[in-house]
């Protein structure tokens, strides 16, 4: 849900009117009634909730058909992915709508607040942690007791970013022994500030723009896969979080280091959405695979709605706070925030990667900031079906 109803709350008393659909907030958790509460009014669907709305915030994308049903110059905030979305971007541009894509959100102290891929990303590597100990069939805490001593579980994360490392979190309060792995020299020092040990591969570090990742040649990978096996073979749960903005995620373990692994062994592939870092997972199933249990985890926020959504809705209302003065829609489209998550202005395509997967001109420059610390390699410049996945909640998103 996009807005929440504490949220809702703050809007309504900085002089904005706040419509919800009746039953948005449901499946999060948020009864119409909260929201009546809060101040905001709840209309019977999502069109008339939509009427007269200077700015529409929202979890997914819109349809073809939603997009019909927005007004006319509307403003909207939302994950798009827009290079992977073309035809929702230029039925938007039609609208004469204002389109910000918060996966495009500039990587800088002041966005923080804002950004909710990391928020969202915090949520899945929560999630990651739990599924992994819910699959297994061994605690993951040292025991001992009258009966016997029982090992405590080993979890080997590959990907310490924002995910990774709350996985790492995760696993470590349940009382796991956690060794993790990552491409990027500075996730070293994060993993073992969680009191998990860092695998040294002694290869080259492979560190990206905007502290995000390098895409890994095929030889690198190899070698990776290669040194790694022995890794995932020792670990009981392998979780796996390692993504490239733009590109399908890398794979890390190929069919054959599973075949390597203990019968009952469990692998959790957050990046099961964007190709998977396994070669066995599918997204949304559990393949069983050599007496392994690979989980394909599919969205992995929208199955902790409430706190996803609270989240989430902070960043909405932050990013809110840069478009809206004194209840009135003013951004500031110097700003490097408001311009960076900027698709589409006033109808005119003005992200670069979009305008050329569109085939247009952009209106005003040629990245998606063009600013230090963003990067060319950011976030929304997605092949179709690959990069960080946002949530995909398919419920609850009119607000
Ligand atoms: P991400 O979701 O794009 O990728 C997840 C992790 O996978 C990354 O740590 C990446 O290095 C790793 N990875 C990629 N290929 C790999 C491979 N072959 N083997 C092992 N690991 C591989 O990344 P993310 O979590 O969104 O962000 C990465 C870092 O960016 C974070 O650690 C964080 O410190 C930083 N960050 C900064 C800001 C900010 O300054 N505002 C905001 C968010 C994150």
């Amino acid at each position: 849900m996009a807005i929440v109803p504490e949220v809702a709350a703050k809007l309504v008393t900085g002089g904005i009117d706040v419509a919800v659909e009746a039953g948005a907030g449901a499946a999060a958790r948020f009864p119409d009634e909260e929201y009546r509460r809060a101040g905001a009014t709840v209309e019977p669907d999502a069109a008339s909730a939509l009427r007269g709305a200077a700015v529409v915030a929202r979890v997914q994308p819109p349809t073809l058909e939603e997009v019909a049903d927005l007004p006319d110059g509307v403003s909207l905030v939302s994950f798009l992915q827009p290079v992977a979305s073309p035809e929702i971007v230029r039925a938007l541009a039609a609208k004469g709508a204002t389109v910000y894509s918060l996966d495009l959100l500039p990587r800088i102290s002041r966005a923080q607040s804002m950004d909710a891929l990391s928020s969202q990303a915090t949520v899945s590597g929560y999630r990651a942690g739990l599924a992994a100990a819910e699959h297994l069939a061994k605690f993951f805490p040292m025991f001992m007791t009258a009966a016997g001593t029982v090992p405590p579980a080993k979890v080997l994360v590959m990907g310490a970013g924002v995910a990774g490392l709350q996985a790492i979190a995760t696993a470590r309060r349940l009382g796991a022994v956690v060794r993790a792995y990552d491409v990027r020299a500075a996730a070293k020092e994060e993993v073992q500030s969680l009191g998990a040990k860092f695998v040294e591969l002694g290869l080259e570090t492979q560190d990206g723009a905007g502290g995000y990742a390098k895409e890994q040649s095929a030889e690198y990978l190899a070698r990776q896969q290669e040194l790694l096996a022995a890794e995932v073979a020792a670990a009981d749960v392998v979780i796996t979080t390692a993504q490239i903005p733009g590109r399908a995620a890398p794979v890390l373990v190929t069919t054959e280091m599973v075949e390597g692994m203990s019968e009952g062994s469990v692998i959790v592939d957050m990046a099961a959405d964007s190709g998977g870092n396994c070669e066995l997972s599918v997204a949304g199933q559990d393949v069983h695979y050599h007496g392994v249990t690979v989980v394909g985890l599919s969205n992995p926020p929208a199955s902790m709605p409430t706190h996803a959504s609270f989240l989430y809705s902070r960043n909405i209302a932050n990013f809110l706070a840069l478009l809206v003065k004194d209840g009135e829609l003013a951004p500031d489209t110097d700003d490097e925030i408001v311009a960076g998550t900027c698709v589409v202005r006033d109808g005119t395509v003005v992200h670069g990667p979009t305008a050329a997967a569109l085939g247009l001109d952009s209106g005003d420059r040629d990245g998606p900031t063009g600013t230090e610390g963003t990067g060319a390699e950011a976030p929304g410049a997605e092949a179709p079906g690959s990069g960080s996945a946002p949530p995909d909640n398919t419920e609850g998103q009119g607000s």
